[in-house]
């Protein structure tokens, strides 16, 4: 019997915890009502729903009415930068969900230096010209740097201007920033279902719907509630990772440098999950075709910019020109997996090095 693949796509989405399945589970199979029903089959979905909410807020330090439920982090991230008021700005290394919608209203991207980190200085003579919201993402999901989202915040406060931390990657990984005014969270990425994220305002924030109908969510994001993957949002916020994730990234990390790869973001804090590499001379789709067919599922940067073979605009931006291998690991990943997954790469590049240089002999 051929042995499962290796998943090191977390950071795409992940396979559901357990914790999530026994959460999720009834909620598809008995309690499948409409959470806005007023008859008996309403409660307990309902009741999750609620539980939910209060678990994110709980994660998040946010108050319970202000989560809005929707359907995950792209429309979470629509929501907030479409609905601001003002000149929008965000970080040049955004998620598309939030590069397109700023680029869409005309706003400014503000630069990021070598280590994937905003700009301070940049940012500050853009708030100085005066903005209507500020959106960062707290950890990019192709190199897995961090922010320095209470620096960046001080920026803002002083500035007037609204700060929205996308936090897609985090939860379920890490602790929530302090300092924010708006947070978009997704459940998919840490162990939860697809299909439930949420936006969550500070007191006082204002907030446009981009959704009319039935007046969900207080009337922020209309349509029916999902609840088997809100459920599981509420889980991803209980989870923490376990310090074996980062153990295993830094092994896989540190024999992918062994082979003469480089870090992205190296001089940057990242995620414990995420390893971006580049090996020079060797384009990254051809190292996740040949990891593919050697059993493990790897990326070439992000989902959604995988399939179109382009440079990859959080590395451009980071002023690296060459592509790059993402590896990352999540709750399901065992030491076992890095080895086979070390073994599989140590190959893979060999045999891309050997074709590189029968091609350069001609
Ligand atoms: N923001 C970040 C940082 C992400 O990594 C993703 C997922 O790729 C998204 C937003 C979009 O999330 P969703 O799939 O929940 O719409």
């Amino acid at each position: 019997m051929s042995e499962s693949p290796i998943y090191l796509d977390h950071n795409a989405t992940s396979p559901p915890h357990p914790l999530v399945l026994e959460a999720a589970l009834p909620l598809i199979t008995n309690h499948w009502g409409n959470t806005g029903s007023a008859h008996s089959l309403a409660r307990a979905p309902h009741a999750v729903v609620e539980h939910a909410r209060g678990q994110l807020a709980a994660w998040a330090g946010a108050r319970p009415k202000d989560v809005v439920f929707c359907s995950g982090a792209t429309e979470a991230n629509n929501l907030v930068v479409l609905g601001a008021e003002g000149r929008v700005l965000c970080s040049a290394t955004e998620h598309p969900s939030v590069l397109e919608a700023v680029q869409l209203r005309g706003g400014t991207v503000i630069p990021v230096d070598c280590h994937g980190r905003l700009d301070l200085a940049c940012l500050e003579e853009e708030l100085s010209q005066g903005a209507g919201l500020l959106s960062v993402l707290a950890a990019n999901n192709e190199t897995g740097v961090l922010q320095d989202t209470s620096a960046i915040y001080e920026l803002t406060r002083a500035a007037g201007v609204p700060l929205h931390l996308d936090c897609a990657q985090l939860i379920g990984r890490h602790a929530a920033p302090e300092c924010w005014d708006y947070m978009t969270v997704t459940g998919h990425k840490a162990g939860g279902l697809k299909g439930a994220g949420a936006l969550l305002r500070r007191q006082g924030q204002a907030l446009s719907a981009r959704s009319h109908g039935g007046g969900q969510e207080r009337g922020f994001r209309a349509g029916t509630l999902n609840p088997a993957p809100i459920a599981s949002l509420g889980v991803v916020a209980t989870l923490v990772h376990s310090p074996q994730v980062r153990i295993q990234r830094d092994r896989l990390e540190a024999a992918c440098v062994a082979l003469g790869a480089h870090v992205s973001g190296s001089g940057a804090p990242r995620l414990w999950n995420t390893c971006n590499v580049v090996f020079d001379g060797i384009q990254s789709d051809m190292l996740v075709v040949g990891l593919d067919l050697a059993g493990v599922c790897a990326s070439a940067g992000s989902a959604c910019a995988s399939g179109a073979a382009k440079a990859s605009g959080v590395l451009l931006a980071m002023g690296i020109q060459e592509s790059a291998l993402r590896l990352s690991l999540g709750w399901s990943t065992t030491a076992q997996d890095i080895s086979r997954a070390i073994e599989a790469i140590q190959v893979v590049v060999a045999r891309q090095r050997a074709l590189g240089s029968e091609s350069w002999q001609g």
